[in-house]
């Protein structure tokens, strides 16, 4: 990681001098190429101290038009990363050093917790996805390629399999359980939306762990450490989250949690109790009995309703809330038979809870044709009453008896429809998606959405993948069993941008100092003044010797592009030395998140930013 002299050589090279002033000064900074104040590298080989002349930090004052989100523009526009393609990009140095730290965060948590650090090869052969599965199952997402002997590969958007077939081979016995094994390595996923910069890339980096256990016990007490070890990790990330329920797929349980950062730009929503501490995304969130019907039955009547096509339209013309008009859907089932849907006209269908009701097979609408074709009703008039198809209904359907339903032929509704006796249902389901206000399913209070970025996901795999390849061990008892699993993944660039989204304002980033590419900007303003270089310099020194990361804007620029700059790039501290400050013996030191402004003097500036830096980082 550290820049050698050659490197700088090229990149004075590469940029010809812009100024060649009295100082000897040569390439873009203006204390001379050879002058004091050089890179600095740590006892560990880590870059302490960096001018900013000699590095690789474009700033730009208008972000791309495709930037939507916060993040995504500040980070283009600071010099964290450049895009390269769709949903692929570069890191330059200072987008890198952020992801370092957010790496190194995530690695002493993941030791700590006992999980032991591997590196798995990112192209992978295709016959381990068959033998899982997943090679049909995963879907456009999977990139699949040929070798040049013919043989399927993929680049691996996950990596279950290769681990899975690792401990198949290694682990013999109990006696070599429990284990966890994580990296930290490169996906990729060929997201159809990839957009946001990081946050949805098509490539990314992504730290990966799987536990292995004997039997459920332990899987779980894996599960918990790794949840732990993900709340520190995100604590020391210095941002604010929340921890919430996940879809696990048709198997059901508890055990996946998703860790969320609070942000309106998050992709997910989430439904939060405040009074018990219920917290669940969307995708799984049940909810009390949303909907209250209290009409009294009467027959089924069938009414003449000219043009009512939509929700809205038909609960004005028939005088009825829109919860009592009844969606049927007719969903085309991969593998199956279709089925019929029905929801109250107020409420969206929840695809997952759908899939997971049809044991994990993927549900498509049928097209107004094929609903035609399959129901033999004319399109858009699709209704449960006299259906040959299965009916699956949402809970709330079943509490229903005055419901307004399609007639099954144009211009045509029923009203005062009951489930059950006007029309057969297989299965009353929770299938829709919670709203804000809908009662809490464990307390009853009102639950509130918000929106969330996932950057973490634990989730307790069971014997899916042990199953499916063969991995077990062999107990006490000498009889073999499957090895029970878990993974667990963190986004490491998604994390990075997460904290940009949370942490900025309308000049640009503001960094929590655990991931703040440098943790000081030091800027001289008067860069021909003597006074002005030798107090920065010794700063500089005394900085980096005292363990301070310093970027130092040595750049013969106006103090006004330079605040700009600084401003953008929001580093926690910034110092400025000027003239002015000289004359009085001080130095100014100014806090990037609540500008707060103190002026130190240079004798002991070093220690006491030191101790701001200390401070921010206990
Ligand atoms: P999403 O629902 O956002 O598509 P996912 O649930 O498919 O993500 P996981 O398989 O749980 O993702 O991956 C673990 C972590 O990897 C996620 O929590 C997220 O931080 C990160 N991640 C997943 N997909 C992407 C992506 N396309 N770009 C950047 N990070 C990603
Ligand atoms: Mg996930």
């Amino acid at each position: 990681m550290s820049q050698d002299t050659s490197t700088k050589a090229a990149n004075a090279k590469a940029k010809p001098a812009k100024d060649t002033s009295d100082n000897g000064a040569s390439g873009r900074g203006a204390f001379g190429q050879d002058a004091p104040g050089q890179t600095k590298v740590d006892a560990t080989g880590e870059v302490i101290g960096q001018r900013l002349s000699a590095y690789l930090a474009p700033t730009m004052k208008e972000s791309p038009a495709e930037a939507e989100i916060v993040s995504h523009k500040l980070m283009i526009r600071a010099g964290l990363i450049r895009k390269l393609s769709a949903g692929i990009y570069s890191y330059l140095p200072m987008g890198l050093r952020s992801l370092r730290k957010a790496e190194r965060i995530i690695r002493t948590e993941m030791n700590r917790f006992n999980a032991r650090e591997v590196l798995l090869p990112s192209v992978q052969p295709a016959e381990l996805w068959k033998e899982s599965g997943r090679f049909d199952k995963y879907g456009p997402e999977l990139l699949r390629f040929k070798d040049r002997h013919d043989r399927d590969c993929v680049y691996g958007p996950t990596h279950e399999e290769v681990i899975t077939d690792i401990v198949r081979r290694e682990v013999r016995s109990f006696r070599d359980l429990p284990l966890n094994l994580y990296q930290i390595q490169t996906k990729f996923r060929d997201e159809i939306r990839p957009r946001f910069g990081l946050m949805r890339g098509r490539e990314f980096i992504m730290k990966d762990a799987y536990s292995f256990d004997v039997d459920d016990a332990g899987a779980d007490l894996s599960y918990r450490s790794m949840y732990q070890a993900y709340v520190n990790i995100f604590t020391n990330c210095g941002l604010k989250f929340a921890v919430v329920e996940a879809d696990s797929g048709p198997i059901g349980g508890s055990f996946s949690h998703e860790f969320m950062v609070l942000a309106e730009s998050g992709e997910d929503a989430l439904a939060f109790c405040d009074k018990c501490s219920y917290a669940s995304n969307i995708e799984k969130a049940k909810t009390g009995d949303y909907v209250i019907y209290d009409v009294p039955e009467a027959p089924l009547e069938k009414v003449h309703t000219p043009g009512c096509r939509h929700v809205p339209q038909l609960a004005a013309f028939m005088k009825t809330p829109e919860s009592s008009i009844i969606k049927s859907m007719l969903f085309e089932v991969e593998g199956g038979d279709p089925v019929l849907v029905l929801i109250p006209g107020h409420r969206e269908i929840n695809l997952i809870k759908l899939k997971n009701a049809l044991d994990g097979a993927n549900p498509t609408l049928a097209s107004p044709e094929e609903a035609e074709r399959i129901t033999g009703v004319p399109m858009g008039f699709v209704t449960p009453v006299g259906a040959k198809v299965k009916i699956l209904a949402d809970l709330a359907i079943g509490r229903m008896n005055n419901g307004v339903v399609g007639a099954g032929e144009a211009d045509y509704h029923f009203k005062n429809a009951k489930p059950g006796r006007d029309f057969a249902v297989s299965g009353y389901l929770d299938l829709n998606v919670a709203g804000q206000g809908d009662p809490c399913p464990h307390c009853g209070a009102p639950l509130a959405l918000k929106r969330g970025i996932e950057v973490g996901h634990v989730f307790k795999l069971g014997t899916k993948y042990s199953l499916a390849m063969g991995a077990k061990f062999m107990g006490p008892d000498g009889n073999e069993s499957p090895i029970i699993m878990g993974c667990y993944g963190i986004g490491l660039g998604r994390t990075v941008a997460a904290s940009v989204e949370q942490n900025h304002d309308k000049d640009g980033i503001i960094w929590p100092m655990a991931l703040a590419p440098f943790q000081v900007a030091l800027l001289p303003l008067q860069v021909q003044n003597e006074k002005v270089i030798e107090a920065t310099l010794k700063l500089y020194d005394e900085l980096t010797d005292l363990g301070v990361e310093t970027l130092l804007d040595d750049r013969d620029e106006r103090p006004g592009l330079k605040f700009k700059d600084a401003d953008l790039l929001g580093l926690p501290l910034r110092v400025t030395v000027s003239e002015k400050g000289l004359n009085n013996g001080q130095v100014e030191l100014k806090e990037r998140e609540s500008r707060e402004v103190t002026m130190l003097p240079l004798e002991t500036a070093a220690r006491a930013i030191k101790d701001s830096r200390d401070k921010a980082l206990a």
